[in-house]
């Protein structure tokens, strides 16, 4: 196995990553493949014409650009999709991630999944060095998530979180909410994730990909809402808890257990961002909701040098916009990235 790397050899200046809005860019997020084995309706069209697999990069050349970053000052590395652990040896590349938790380097190494795979690789994640897994679940009724993922089984996923409870993960659980889909399921699932020790963030549905506008103003639930139908059950206090990523928490009293927020629409907080997003064919997004990109595979391959690579990442921060423009208030989608479905820069 290589030397872990360290600030100093991986990187050639020890100069944090800093955009252009005085943010420090420490956290990375990682889409390993556009694949998945759920066709979740908000998400993806039911037939997605998917990447040819010689566009990918290989698991070594993911390992050579996270790494770089890793000298570059990234702290947290969350490893999303499509469904990464649908990407064959994906536990390789955990792995070799692995290492940059032994040096310090890395403080966190997470994932973000829909939990069909979880059950086989839950114990391989914990030795690898995962601490924490999210893992997506809009509603705990079979007929209706078979339904919302079109292709999935919620008995996999909750195997899946069993699973990962047994080896020592903290699981949270994300659910986008949707409006006449979970509407009526809120309290079911705070209960639930009370019983079964799991923190839950509910999430708003975000304008990624194309979709009809009328459909996705129908999705839309404003969490604003959502809190408030929340509250009329449960006591909330708010919480100080952050977890590097954009939720906002509050405490149930009644089951001890956070609930989360994650509010693009209704309260947009880019002012605080510290995150960008890597594709599997090696190009960064500087944000979810905006187009600016820059292509790191090219210079990657260009040369085994260094000093090349750090340079095309640093010039490529250089372009993070100050934040989306996703809004629904208008009673027309605003903002939206249509080119672009979530699959591709992950959640
Ligand atoms: N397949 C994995 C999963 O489902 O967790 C990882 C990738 S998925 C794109 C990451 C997260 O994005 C999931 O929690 C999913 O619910 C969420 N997501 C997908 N499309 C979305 C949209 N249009 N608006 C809001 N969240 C979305
Ligand atoms: Fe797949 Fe996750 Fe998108 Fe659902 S949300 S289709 S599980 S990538």
């Amino acid at each position: 196995m290589d030397a872990p790397v360290s600030r100093s050899d991986a990187a050639r200046s020890d100069a944090p990553l800093i955009d252009p809005f005085a943010r420090t860019i420490d956290y990375l997020r990682v889409s390993v493949t556009d694949r998945c084995d759920f066709r979740c309706v908000y998400c993806m069209s039911e037939h997605m014409t998917f990447l040819p697999k010689r566009d990918l990069l290989t698991l070594e050349e993911l390992d050579r650009l996270c790494s770089a970053f890793v000298g570059l000052g990234v702290r947290k590395l969350r490893i999303t999709g499509g469904e990464p652990l649908v990407r064959r040896n994906i536990m390789w590349f955990f792995d070799r991630m692995g290492r940059h938790l032994d040096s310090g380097a890395l403080e966190e190494l997470t994932l973000t999944t829909n939990g069909s795979q979880l059950a086989r690789h839950a114990q391989a994640l914990a030795d690898a060095g995962v601490r924490r897994v999210n893992v997506s679940l809009d509603t705990l009724d079979a007929e209706k998530f078979a339904r919302v993922t079109r292709w999935g089984r919620l008995d996999a996923v909750l195997r899946g979180i069993e699973a990962a409870k047994k080896a020592g993960l903290a699981v949270k659980i994300n659910a986008v909410a949707i409006k006449d889909f979970n509407d009526g399921e809120i309290h079911d699932m705070i209960a639930w994730a009370g019983d079964e020790d799991l923190d839950l963030t509910f999430i708003e549905v975000m304008p990624m990909g194309e979709m009809e506008e009328q459909e996705r103003l129908g999705q839309y639930w404003p969490l604003t809402q959502v809190r408030r139908t929340i509250a009329e059950r449960w006591t909330l206090t708010e919480s100080a808890h952050r977890t590097g990523g954009p939720a906002r928490y509050v405490e149930v009293a009644e089951t001890g257990r956070r609930l989360g927020f994650i509010t693009p629409l209704t309260h947009n907080f880019c002012e605080s961002c510290n995150r960008v997003r890597l594709t599997c064919t090696g190009t960064l997004y500087l944000c979810l909701g905006q187009d600016h990109a820059a292509d790191l595979r090219a210079p990657m391959r260009a040369s085994d040098d260094p000093a090349v690579l750090e340079r095309a990442i640093r010039a490529a921060i250089a372009l993070k916009p100050k934040g989306h423009d996703f809004d629904y208030s208008r009673q027309k989608v605003d903002g939206q990235v249509k080119a672009r479905h979530m699959s591709v820069t992950g959640g």
